[in-house]
């Protein structure tokens, strides 16, 4: 067997030894004589399984005890919309930064879903600026406007198409409540938790299997909740019910569990920090010294270490670097249809050595086209 490299910006890679494992307790986790797909979620061994997997992600983002850590279904995008369902009560306000494209989706599902009943507002925006850059935030720049009485600020700290990343140092000035899809770079780096009344991030980018959401909300925001929300979607009752008001996505969390004790085992997020900031200096020095062969459009204060979009010196090479990199084992490299070129993304299960190889081949494409 041989793996690739894979550089798929989700669902994405996971780490060989968690996949391993899952192979090993496939048919028989723990002697319970099945697999955790064929176990019932109200049985022990599941309860077990759940428990264990939030007990380890409290330890490796240091969540604060009054936050409730919630295991959903639908993915990031039915945050966008049960967010203000249960945040954004009827007649209130919501700002929202709009920094790439999924900032973007946010707000327009928002928008959908609360129109006629609260308002939704954009608070700045870098759209014109081709998303290269994410807002300034000192209190002088006026980039943003934020309504005090606002209920929540809503941002995206990892631009996963526009490859732009924003550290919780680099927050709004603000005391409305910030809420933020870290869907793409939730676990790779330490975060304050404290500094968020939400964080929410789908999992198939630096977690685990698609399937699953993970919700952090601190508890003095639950209740607020639309009279008409169906309970699925209704933060409070699934915190009630620790996520299991119906069958959860039970395959998905196990897998999640896992990794989490992966990164344990790595040292936490203390370590991955340092270890993807290599993996990043390493992948962003070889676009930078290449003579303006490859280039990446983003402000460096502003780069993410997870997504890494890169163009090639024309667009006709951009099939022979397809083509060439799928023969040298490095895979899913084409950038998103609405940015071009190539994108190469290094989450948390991406080994250093699978970046070195990437970068090994970029010199040598360089070197034979330029
Ligand atoms: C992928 C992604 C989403 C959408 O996630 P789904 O689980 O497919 O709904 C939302 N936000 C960000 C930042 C993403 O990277």
């Amino acid at each position: 067997m041989s793996r690739i490299w894979n550089f798929a910006a989700g669902p994405a890679v996971l780490p060989a030894e968690v996949l391993e494992q899952v192979k090993d307790e496939l048919l028989d986790w723990h002697g319970a004589g099945c697999g955790v797909m064929e176990m019932s979620h109200r049985g022990k061994e599941f309860t077990s399984i759940i428990e264990t997997a939030e007990a380890d992600l409290r330890e490796l983002l240091g969540i604060p005890g009054n936050y409730k850590v919630l295991f959903l279904q639908g993915g990031a995008t039915q945050q966008f919309a049960q967010l203000p369902m249960n945040l954004l009560p009827a007649g209130a306000s919501a700002e929202y930064l709009v920094t790439g494209s999924w900032s973007k989706k946010a707000i327009k599902e928002a928008q959908r879903v609360c129109e006629g009943v609260a308002s939704v507002r954009n608070a700045g925006s870098t759209e014109a600026a081709g998303f290269t850059r994410n807002l300034d935030t000192s209190v002088n720049a006026n980039e943003i406007s934020i309504d005090a009485n606002a209920a929540y600020l809503h941002l995206c700290t990892n631009e996963t198409i526009h490859g732009l990343e924003l550290d919780c140092s680099r927050l709004p000035q603000t005391n409305v409540p910030i809420v933020a899809d870290m869907s793409s770079h939730i676990l790779s780096r330490p975060v304050d938790v404290s500094k968020y009344a939400m964080i929410y991030a789908g999992a198939q980018k630096n977690i685990g299997p698609s399937g699953v959401a993970i919700v952090i909300v601190r508890e003095d925001f639950l209740g607020k909740a639309w009279k008409t929300i169906p309970s699925v979607m209704d933060y409070a009752v699934m915190a009630e019910n620790g996520s299991m008001l119906n069958t959860p996505p039970t395959f998905a969390i196990y897998v999640s569990g896992l990794v989490f004790k992966w990164l344990k085992r790595q040292g936490g997020l203390a370590e991955m920090e340092k270890i993807n900031r290599h993996k990043a200096e390493l992948l962003y020095a070889c676009i930078d010294e290449s003579e303006g062969f490859y280039r990446n459009p983003v402000r460096v204060a502003d780069r993410s270490r997870m997504n890494v979009p890169f163009t090639l010196a024309s667009a006709e090479l951009d099939t022979d670097f397809l083509a060439e990199s799928k023969a040298a084992g490095l895979a899913s490299l084409k950038g998103h249809k609405s940015v071009g070129g190539m994108r190469a993304s290094i989450y948390n299960a991406m080994p250093t050595d699978g970046v070195r190889a990437l970068v090994e081949f970029m010199q040598d494409f360089r070197k034979r086209k330029a």
